[in-house]
């Protein structure tokens, strides 16, 4: 219940982030009529494993970012509000956070914290401002129209600039560095009509490094048949206007030209996770992310709880079904339908990757494990599943029809309600 105690609001529990993680708590207390507040930096929920569609115009970006307080409408019980959580003082349980209107403060029974995780650097914060990354929808839509600009200004270009327009760097080869090196690929062959060079640079000494074995092959296979030029074993030492370095593990170095680098390397937790590990004493791991206990709480408070990217647990992956389930978890302890102290266990349901039209790869388990057309036809019934919303799902299967079996790309034609920011090209431009 929310009420004003001490001229201060209070209320059962505050949720902060409208991800993964938060969205499924909200929806579990619900179920109870538990009432809380949710805050976030936000006013969407991101579906993030289809940035790199909208990225490559495959998508239009609304049909992955519907307002949260649509999707919560039918569930009772909650309060959602747009703001950024700055402070947090652990002893008292309240929480600051700024909003248009100035800062403000609310007291808290239970906390949920679910604020995600954001691009790490590896120690090079410089590279953020040469290269694109993929974690919000602003990061999608400048990618884009930093594709879109390339292939139009190539198009008019002699044939020396039009190679150095179309040379592109993807920086990572886990799941969404070869999902965007393989669409960028297929965007050049069926869509511009134009030769484009990729490479994919992994420090690994394997594309899609977790899935291992037949699939890591099958999909640095399948990319290099399709045109993309993979390099394992091998790091990005330096990144400058159309240039990237990259040194093997053998300590071969070597430049390659790049008008547009993506980079997917690596996560990191910061802001609230840095936080709430000051206010609470919880110990982190070496990219930030809280080390909390079995049963998700964090530090020695019962009465906060940390889930998804933001934490380390058992060495459960930092993907959506481990946030999904933690934050299902954490409510039902709020809600009683758990006891306190229960331990949080991970079902793992496998992992999927795409990296092109009609090839992607699949993993139940160790035994079960298929690619090709039909591991892509499982990822997009997979990901339609869980988009949220009726109309959202309609509008993203006439779109996949018109981009993956005709050669349309629906995502180019969407309208920018703002201007697009400063991209990193547009400033090495102006240097
Ligand atoms: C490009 C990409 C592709 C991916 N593909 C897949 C995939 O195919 N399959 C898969 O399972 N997983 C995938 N993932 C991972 C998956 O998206 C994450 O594991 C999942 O989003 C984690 O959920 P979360 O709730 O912890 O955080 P998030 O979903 O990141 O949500 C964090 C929320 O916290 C809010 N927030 C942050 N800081 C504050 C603050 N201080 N105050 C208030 N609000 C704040 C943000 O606005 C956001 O709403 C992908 C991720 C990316 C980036």
């Amino acid at each position: 219940m929310q009420h004003v105690d001490a001229g201060m609001e209070t209320t059962d529990v505050v949720i902060v982030g409208s991800g993964f993680g938060g969205l499924a708590a909200a929806k579990q207390l619900s179920k109870s009529g538990v009432d809380y507040v949710l805050i976030s930096a936000t006013p969407e929920h991101l579906f993030q494993p289809l940035l790199y569609q909208v990225a490559t115009g495959v998508l239009p970006s609304t049909d992955i970012a519907p307002p949260i307080a649509s999707i919560l409408r039918r569930h009772k019980g909650g309060d959602v509000r747009l703001g950024k959580v700055v402070d947090i003082d652990a002893e008292a349980a309240v929480l600051t956070y700024d909003t248009e209107q100035g800062p403000r403060q609310i007291r808290y029974g239970s906390l949920i914290a679910a604020t995600g995780a954001t691009q790490s650097y590896f120690g090079r914060d410089d590279f953020a401002d040469k290269t694109f990354s993929l974690k919000t929808i602003d990061d999608a839509k400048l990618l884009r129209a930093q594709i879109e600009r390339v292939f139009a200004e190539a198009s008019k270009a002699d044939p020396e600039t039009r190679e150095r327009l179309l040379s592109f760097v993807v920086v990572g080869a886990g799941p969404t560095g070869v999902e965007v090196a393989g669409q960028l690929k297929e965007l050049s062959k069926r869509h511009f009509h134009q030769e484009i060079s990729v490479t994919l640079v992994e420090g690994a000494g394997a594309v899609l490094p977790p899935f291992g074995g037949s699939l890591s092959k099958y999909a640095r296979e399948s990319l290099t048949r399709n045109g993309v030029e993979v390099l394992l074993d091998t790091f990005v030492t330096d990144i400058e206007a159309g240039k990237v370095t990259v040194k093997t593990k053998d300590g071969v170095e070597r430049g390659i030209g790049a008008e547009t680098v993506v980079w997917s390397a690596g996560v990191a937790a910061g802001g609230f996770a840095k936080l709430l590990a000051e206010a609470t004493g919880c110990e982190t791991d070496r990219a930030g992310r809280l080390l909390i206990n079995p049963d998700c709480t964090v530090g020695g408070h019962a009465d906060i709880f940390a889930i998804g990217d933001m934490t380390s647990l058992n060495g459960y992956p930092g993907q959506s079904p481990t946030a999904m389930q933690e934050g299902r978890h954490v409510a039902d302890i709020i809600r009683r339908d758990k006891q306190p102290g229960t331990p949080f266990v991970y079902w793992d349901k496998g992992s999927m990757a795409v990296i092109s039209t009609f090839s992607a790869v699949t993993k139940l388990n160790d035994r079960v494990k298929f690619t090709g057309t039909i591991a892509w036809i499982t990822w997009l019934a997979v990901h339609l599943f869980y988009l949220v919303g009726f109309r959202n799902r309609f509008t993203a299967v006439l779109s996949w029809l018109v981009a993956f079996i005709g050669t349309g790309r629906p995502g180019f034609d969407e309208e920018e309600t703002k201007p697009v920011a400063d991209s990193p090209a547009h400033r090495r431009q102006a240097a």
